[in-house]
């Protein structure tokens, strides 16, 4: 069996790695240019089914890369804007202490790509959209790429995240909602300067129709491991409704950087003054800004071997942490159920539409479970 995957994300990547390590042979296409031609956000909190994904589909060796180049584990701590605590605010997917068993990991995503590439370079390429596919005869898929080229399959995964077109070919009724809230982010060096304010941890500020999370990243440099994390940092992400950022309905996020860094300091306005260093001295990048959207999830119209995973078709906010953790989950799922497959247990399109079921089912309730969590972060407009 021969699949191809489309979109070398944290979901197709991860994939990859199951189908490597079940002894299913796969091609991955990617359309950046190159590995690292475009920053992919920076922390991601992977919880105990994204742990349990990982380690279903990563050589164990692979594994210990990820824990050990995560964070160190730290509390949540929810405040006001004058830094007191907040008791009354919690999203019910946070871990209130990740010393706890089981713990969330905080992932450099980076050096999570770079884990998750290791072992099966060969086998990604890059600079190859995919644009459009068909069946053939004898029900193999046969992938056309921007440049020309083609590639043929037994089975085809579109991972290619939020802005996915081509899930509409497989799974049509498939689309995104967009709730008008926004989420901006950044990064800046850790330093100790801002340790009177924050709490060495998860910091989440509860604004007026906005919150800021706040993240201390500081890594075990002494553990050797294949992949090094990265030097600490701080991460911080903005989220809230457009006007908390002096954003108009429908304004156009095709923003220039001076605009961005206005809105970045429109949404902080009420957050102590001291704070404001970590976001104006922060590299704020055009692509740090990203619409809040949820996918209305539609069907299977027909029996191709064609399926999907990941943001294609399940985008939510990230007001709970699940998107990554959703597709995590699914290359899990996918790889067991094709494994069934390979072995000869079970026909191939039957194997598709098993994962389909399971992963529409758990991808939905997420999906939901996110919505709450903008609602209870920064009061979202959008009705969950
Ligand atoms: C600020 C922020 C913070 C977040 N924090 C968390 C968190 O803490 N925990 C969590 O679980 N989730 C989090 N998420 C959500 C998470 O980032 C996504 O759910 C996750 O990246 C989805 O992975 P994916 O592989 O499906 O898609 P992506 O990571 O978007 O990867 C898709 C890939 O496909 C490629 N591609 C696109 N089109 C094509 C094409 N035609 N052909 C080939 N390749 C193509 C893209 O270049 C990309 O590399 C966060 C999101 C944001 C915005």
């Amino acid at each position: 069996m021969k699949v191809i995957i489309a979109g070398a994300g944290l979901g197709g990547l991860c994939l990859a790695q199951g189908l490597s390590k079940a002894g299913i042979g796969f091609e991955v296409y990617e359309r950046d240019a190159a590995f690292d031609s475009r920053t992919q956000g920076y922390r991601i909190r992977i919880d105990h089914s994204g742990q349990q994904a990982l380690a279903a589909c990563l050589p164990s060796d692979l594994y210990n890369a990820f824990e050990n180049t995560a964070a160190l584990p730290a509390p949540v701590y929810t405040l006001d804007t004058r830094m007191q605590t907040m008791e009354d605010k919690w999203v019910d997917q946070w871990i209130r202490d990740e010393r706890e068993i089981p713990a969330d990991l905080k992932a450099d995503r980076h050096t999570l790509r770079r884990v998750l590439m290791q072992g099966i370079e060969d086998h990604v390429h890059f600079g190859k959209e995919l644009t459009a596919y068909s069946e053939q005869p004898d029900q193999t898929i046969q992938c056309l790429f921007a440049d020309g080229e083609t590639a043929t399959a037994d089975v085809l995964v579109i991972a290619n995240g939020a802005a996915s077109t081509l899930v509409a070919g497989c799974f049509p009724g498939t689309s995104l909602h967009d709730t008008g809230d926004i989420c901006i982010y950044g990064k800046a060096p850790w330093n100790g300067e801002l340790q009177q304010l924050l709490r060495e941890g998860t910091n989440v500020i509860f604004g007026e129709n906005i919150a800021g999370i706040i993240d201390v990243m500081q890594f075990n440099r002494t553990t050797r491991s294949s992949v090094m994390p990265p030097e600490d940092y701080l991460y911080w992400a903005l989220i809230g409704q457009r006007s908390s950022f002096g954003l108009q309905p429908g304004q156009s996020l095709r923003l220039s950087v001076p605009q961005l860094q206005e809105a970045v300091a429109q949404a902080t306005s009420t957050f102590p003054d001291a704070l404001s260093p970590l976001f104006t001295g922060a590299a704020v990048t055009a692509g740090a800004i990203v619409p809040v959207r949820h996918s209305v999830q539609g069907g299977r119209s027909q029996q191709v071997r064609v399926t999907v995973s990941g943001d294609a078709i399940h985008t939510m906010s990230p007001a709970a942490g699940l998107g990554a953790n959703t597709a995590l989950r699914d290359a899990a799922a996918l790889a067991a159920h094709l494994k069934k497959s390979a072995d000869g247990h079970l026909p191939l399109m039957e194997t598709l539409l098993n994962y389909e079921q399971e992963m529409l089912s758990y991808s939905a309730a997420a999906i939901s479970a996110s919505k709450k969590g903008s609602a209870l972060l920064y009061n979202s407009g959008d009705n969950p």
